[in-house]
């Protein structure tokens, strides 16, 4: 089993227990691998924020001046002023590092998707060892779709129009092939906003898209730690990247280690009950098929804690933890996900 999606970092000002953005103390990495062995997953997939970085700010722009909307402009600019506090030279360096030192760990990034920029984005990520990257629509123009301080414009536009401008964006980056797997791809359902009838319609341009350039999609337990209340692809969504032959990459966009692998039990479930019986597996941007439930294979496989995979049931959303979305309420939990 793998974990293709995981932060080392919180959103916003960082809780007390956690190390200060862009510090990578001694044992960090090593709580996440031991989070995920004891939900019987032996391979994690680092994915830090692209746009988290402050050494990528130049190559992604000034964006949210492009957008009309002068308040969801504001609040996107004011919002990376707060967040932009990684580096990403520094990332790279600490996963490369626990590699070497032998865990199980594999080199991805979460990459912003904006059509205006995604060729020079390329260019800039082209000099790191990335096993993989995935890719993530986080803004409709300078709009944070998936940011609970921006939620009212759903109402402004209305909800089908905000879906018909995400799945749009979505498919051109599905065509890109600019990443390896589309991360969270239906996130605009995350605050709970659905159209009056699914828009099964937007789904066929984005599963098309996908199995044309051959990228993977992530099925993640993000959406279920949200008001959604649902892993990301919504069943109809997942089911047709299934018919349509697109691999899948397991995830749970953790953003610290108790999160490592939560909701294995729900993502493996809901693969299943679309038809899958293998994931992707990355290797320097190589992908080959595994069974679901299979352990790496190499050098790299992690013995402590091992139980041959079978593992415990995931937490529930009632026992993620001490540290975790129930104790801290709605507002903490939702910055914890992006
Ligand atoms: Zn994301
Ligand atoms: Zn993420």
């Amino acid at each position: 089993m793998g974990d293709y999606h995981l932060h080392l970092h919180r959103h916003g000002r960082a809780h007390e227990l956690d190390p200060p953005p862009g510090v990578y103390p001694a044992g960090h990495i090593e709580a996440y691998v031991e989070a995920a062995a004891a939900r019987g997953v032996h391979e994690l997939g680092f994915t830090e924020h692209l746009y988290r970085c402050e050494d990528a700010a130049g190559v992604l722009g000034r964006f949210w001046e492009r957008e009309p909307v002068a308040w969801l402009a504001d609040q996107t600019e004011r919002f990376l002023a707060e967040d932009r506090t990684l580096n990403l030279e520094r990332y790279v360096e600490t996963i490369v590092d626990a590699q070497e030192r032998g865990l199980p760990v594999l080199l991805g990034l979460e990459v912003d998707f904006f059509p205006e920029t995604i060729d020079a984005v390329v260019e800039f990520l082209a000099p790191y060892p990335w096993d993989f990257l995935i890719g993530s629509v986080h803004w409709v123009g300078g709009w944070a779709i998936d940011h609970e301080d921006a939620v009212a414009a759903f109402d402004e536009r209305g909800v089908d129009r905000a879906y018909e401008q995400f799945f749009a964006l979505e498919a051109q980056l599905a065509a890109s092939g600019a990443v390896d797997a589309l991360a969270h791809v239906d996130v605009v359902k995350k605050h709970g906003h659905r159209p009056p009838r699914e828009r099964t319609d937007l789904y066929d341009e984005v599963v098309t898209a996908a199995a044309g350039s051959g990228v993977a999609v992530e099925v993640s337990s993000g959406g279920l730690r949200n008001p959604a209340a649902e892993v990301y692809p919504a069943p109809a969504l997942l089911s047709r990247f299934y018919d349509a032959g697109v691999p899948i990459t397991l995830a749970s966009d953790g953003h610290s280690p108790h999160q490592a692998a939560w909701g294995r039990d729900e993502v493996v479930a809901a693969a299943r009950a679309a038809g899958y019986t293998e994931r992707s597996q990355f290797r320097k941007r190589r992908r080959t098929q595994v069974p679901i439930e299979s352990r790496p294979e190499g050098p790299s496989d992690l013995e402590a804690g091992g139980d041959g995979g079978a593992g415990r049931p995931a937490a529930t959303v009632d026992d993620i933890g001490p540290e975790g979305d129930g104790e801290h309420g709605e507002h903490y939990q939702q910055r914890d996900d992006r």
